[in-house]
C-alpha cells in the first residue's frame, strides 16, 4: 500500500494534474532546460491562449508580453525582465512570491526546484484577498484623510497642522533651512455673523480657506486651528519674503460672496510671524507667533507683525537678569 502511494501509476498521476485544475490551481512543471513539459488547462489560459511554441519559459514571457496575456512587467521590459529572472529561477530549492497578472487576477506562486532541475510551480487565485486589501487601504487612506481635515474649509484641521508644524521642526535642524509660522486672524469677523448670519460666516471661512489654497507655494500649508484663526507654515523660507508673499496675498485679497449672492464682503486679516529658532518646539513658536499676532490686532488689524525670538514680554522683562532684558524687535 505505501509502495503504491509513494510512487504513482499513470492514471493517478492524470487525476492528481486533473485534481489541481479542479481546484483552480496553476500547475506548470519545467524540465531541467526550461521547456514546460506540462501545463494545467489554469496555467495555459494564463500564458498559452493561442501559443504554438517553442515552450521555453522566456519564449512563453515574451509571448504573453507581445499579446497581452500573462504577467504584469511594471517597466514593460520583458527582455530585462528575462535576464534578471533567469539566473535566479533555480536558485533556491523552494519560493513564494505573488505575482499580478494583465487581466488582473492575482496569483500566489509556489516554486519548487527538484534535485534534477525540473521545477514545478503551483499558483492559487488570490484576487478576492488582494481586492479585499485594497479597499480596506482605501478605507484606512479615506478615514485618515477625513480625520486630519477640517469639516467646514478642506483645509488641514488643528490636529494635523501642528502635527506638520513639529515634523517641520524636527526637519528644520539645519542652519538657515528656514522654516516660518504665521497664526492668521481674521478681522472683526463676528460682524459678519452677526449682521448676516452665521451661514455668512460659515461662507466667508471657505472663501478664505480656498483663496490662501490657491495663492501658497507647492509645500507650504495652511491649518484651521480655531474658528477664524489659522496656522500658516512656509517652509525654506526668509522671514522677509515670506512676509512679502502673505501681504501680496493681503492686498489682492478678492472680496467673499455671501450666500445671499449679492453681498460683497471686503475680508481683512492681521497675522502673526515668525521663523523657526533652533530648539524651538511647537509651543515657543506659536506663542512668539501669538504674540505677533497680538501685536497686530493692537496696532489697528489688517496687518502682519513679526515676532523675533529675543522679544520680551512685560512679564518676561521682569523675571530676566537686567543685562539680557530688551527688545529687538
Ligand atoms: P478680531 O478682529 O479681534 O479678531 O475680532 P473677531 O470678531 O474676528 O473675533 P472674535 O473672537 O470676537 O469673534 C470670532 C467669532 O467667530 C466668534 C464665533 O462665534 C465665530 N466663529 C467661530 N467658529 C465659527 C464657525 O465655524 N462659523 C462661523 N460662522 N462663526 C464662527
Ligand atoms: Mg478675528
Ligand atoms: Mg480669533
Amino acid at each position: 500500500m505505501l509502495s503504491l502511494l509513494s510512487d504513482p501509476d499513470e492514471e493517478t498521476l492524470r487525476n492528481v494534474a486533473e485534481a489541481l485544475t479542479e481546484s483552480g490551481q496553476a500547475v506548470s512543471i519545467y524540465d531541467a532546460e526550461d521547456n514546460l513539459r506540462y501545463a494545467n488547462e489554469t496555467y495555459r489560459g494564463m500564458f498559452l491562449v493561442g501559443y504554438e511554441g517553442p515552450y521555453t519559459f522566456a519564449d512563453i514571457l515574451r509571448y504573453g508580453a507581445a499579446h497581452g496575456l500573462g504577467v504584469r512587467i511594471d517597466d514593460g521590459d520583458v527582455e530585462a525582465l528575462i535576464a534578471r529572472t533567469l539566473p535566479r529561477r533555480r536558485s533556491s530549492r523552494r519560493k513564494s512570491f505573488e505575482t499580478d497578472l494583465l487581466d488582473g487576477r492575482w496569483f500566489w506562486i509556489e516554486h519548487t526546484v527538484l534535485p534534477n532541475g525540473w521545477i514545478l510551480t503551483v499558483g492559487t487565485d488570490i484576487s478576492a484577498l488582494k481586492h479585499n486589501e485594497k479597499s480596506l487601504r482605501q478605507a484606512h487612506e479615506s478615514a485618515l484623510l477625513a480625520s486630519r481635515t477640517d469639516l467646514l474649509t478642506g483645509l488641514p484641521n488643528r490636529r494635523y497642522i501642528l502635527e506638520l508644524l513639529d515634523e517641520a521642526l524636527a526637519a528644520g535642524e539645519a542652519p538657515g533651512a528656514g522654516l516660518c509660522a504665521s497664526i492668521i486672524d481674521i478681522d472683526q469677523f463676528k460682524v459678519v455673523n452677526d449682521t448676516y448670519g452665521h451661514d455668512a460666516g460659515d461662507a466667508v471661512l471657505r472663501h478664505f480657506a480656498q483663496v490662501f489654497r490657491e495663492s501658497l507655494r507647492p509645500g507650504d500649508h495652511l491649518g484651521r486651528i480655531g474658528g477664524e484663526e489659522f496656522l500658516l507654515l512656509q517652509m525654506d523660507f526668509r522671514l522677509d519674503d515670506a512676509a512679502r508673499l502673505l501681504n501680496g496675498i493681503r492686498a489682492e485679497f478678492p472680496p467673499a460672496t455671501l450666500p445671499d449672492q449679492a453681498t460683497r464682503r471686503p475680508i481683512a486679516f492681521s497675522a502673526g510671524m515668525t521663523a523657526a529658532l533652533p530648539h524651538d518646539d511647537r509651543s515657543s513658536i506659536l506663542s512668539r507667533a501669538d504674540r505677533a499676532l497680538y501685536a497686530a490686532k493692537a496696532e489697528g488689524r489688517n496687518c502682519t507683525r513679526i515676532g523675533l525670538g529675543m522679544e520680551r514680554t512685560a512679564t518676561d522683562r521682569a523675571h530676566a537678569p537686567a543685562k539680557t532684558a530688551g527688545r529687538s524687535s
